[in-house]
């Protein structure tokens, strides 16, 4: 394990390299530059005024996509850490992954690829690997941030088979089944774990979710009951939300070190010599034991059925669709009505591809935006009165 690095992680001198090639860095790795060029882009920065669940002016205190990927890179360097991986290149794609996310949340995402569906449809995953690949505009030599193929391979956790066609290389493993690295599948897990976490905590703390339904889901339940237990007679002087932060804390804390066990016996068991003998494989190694996915995934399905769908969040979704949808049909009828940059993107892409090109050039500047910047829009050019 040369420098911590197990023989199966992605290691920064077998990297399958960038789409335009560079010298490589006097001091940085080459997934030390990815994560740099990642943190130093404008659609990172943006993701501090999109929306995870809770649109942005509902609170102060609710995860943004921000801080949402912030914690997936936190969960899965710890993981990264103890299974001999790159670090680096999993905070990399951890903190890449939701750049492509629209304003609003699933809602807005919902909303655009409806519009586009006529033209290839929006999916927010391809579209982070837009941003990087083409989207970002900071170099002289190149369109977008030219990252490393291990990092795009991450980005990319899902994909159409129409989609994979058009991919090249990067593809190539949605049509053959195959899996990517080990950081990519880790990254994929840590989105997940950080989700499921942190919207129980958001969801108590909006009122849209009680202790008492969250008691029976078995992942909460015993962790919370534990708490309850251990603080004893103390309890009255405590408020509920410490005992909901020590009992969130103990659930990332049991997956998390699931995940690390399972993942551990699963890579002794196969011991693949390589990163290409990881990707060649059907499934993917880094995963949790069925008892912790089955409660992890219980506690999903509840999520579903009475965060994301609940008719609060669900008030919030509509408006959310209008005001995308409406500016969505405002910059295709008239291209002008967006900054010259985009207007002059979209005229170009509508000479060289008609209404197809103009429509990415429209979904690339809306999926931009960030929640206040669209309810801006919406408001400068369809309805002042708008009450958000
Ligand atoms: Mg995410």
């Amino acid at each position: 394990m040369a420098g911590g690095l197990a023989p199966y992680a992605a290691d920064d001198s077998c990297s399958r390299g960038r789409r335009h090639p560079e010298q490589l860095h006097g001091y940085r790795s080459q997934f030390q530059r990815d994560r740099d060029r990642i943190l130093h882009s404008a659609a990172f920065r943006r993701l501090v005024y999109k929306t995870q669940v809770f649109v942005n002016h509902e609170g102060d205190l609710y995860r943004t996509r921000l801080t949402h990927s912030l914690e997936v890179a936190q969960i899965g360097r710890t993981v990264a850490g103890n299974l001999g991986l790159n670090e680096t290149l999993t905070e990399a794609i951890c903190l890449a992954h939701d750049l492509g996310h629209t304003p609003f949340g699933h809602a807005g995402q919902d909303a655009l690829n409806r519009r586009m569906r006529p033209y290839g449809g929006f999916e927010h995953n391809l579209q982070s690997l837009r941003v990087v690949d083409q989207l970002e505009d900071r170099y002289l030599a190149f369109s977008g941030l030219n990252l490393t193929y291990e990092t795009r391979e991450g980005i990319l956790k899902h994909c159409s088979r129409t989609a994979a066609r058009q991919l090249g290389d990067l593809g190539q493993r949605f049509l053959r089944r195959q899996q990517p690295g080990l950081e990519a599948q880790l990254a994929n897990i840590a989105d997940e774990v950080a989700y499921n976490n942190h919207d129980v905590d958001d969801g108590l703390r909006a009122g849209l979710l009680t202790v008492a339904e969250l008691a029976d889901i078995a992942l909460f339940g015993r962790h919370y009951r534990a708490v309850k237990k251990q603080a004893g007679c103390r309890r009255r002087h405590m408020g509920d939300r410490v005992l909901i932060h020590e009992t969130v804390r103990r659930m990332i804390n049991q997956v998390v070190s699931d995940l690390i066990e399972t993942s551990r016996a699963n890579l002794r068991a196969a011991a693949p010599a390589s990163i290409e003998e990881v990707r060649a494989r059907r499934l993917p190694l880094v995963a949790l034991s069925s008892e912790t996915r089955s409660e992890h995934l219980e506690l999903k399905r509840f999520l579903r059925r009475r965060l994301y769908r609940h008719e609060r969040v669900m008030t919030v979704n509509r408006r959310a669709q209008e005001i995308l949808a409406a500016l969505f049909d405002l910059y295709m009828a008239d291209p002008a009505a967006m900054p010259a940059e985009h207007r002059d993107r979209a005229r170009a892409a509508a000479r060289k591809s008609g209404a197809g090109g103009r429509a990415r050039a429209v979904a690339d500047y809306l999926a931009g935006m960030t929640d206040r910047y669209a309810v801006s829009a919406y408001r400068r050019l369809v309805d002042p009165a708008l009450d958000w």
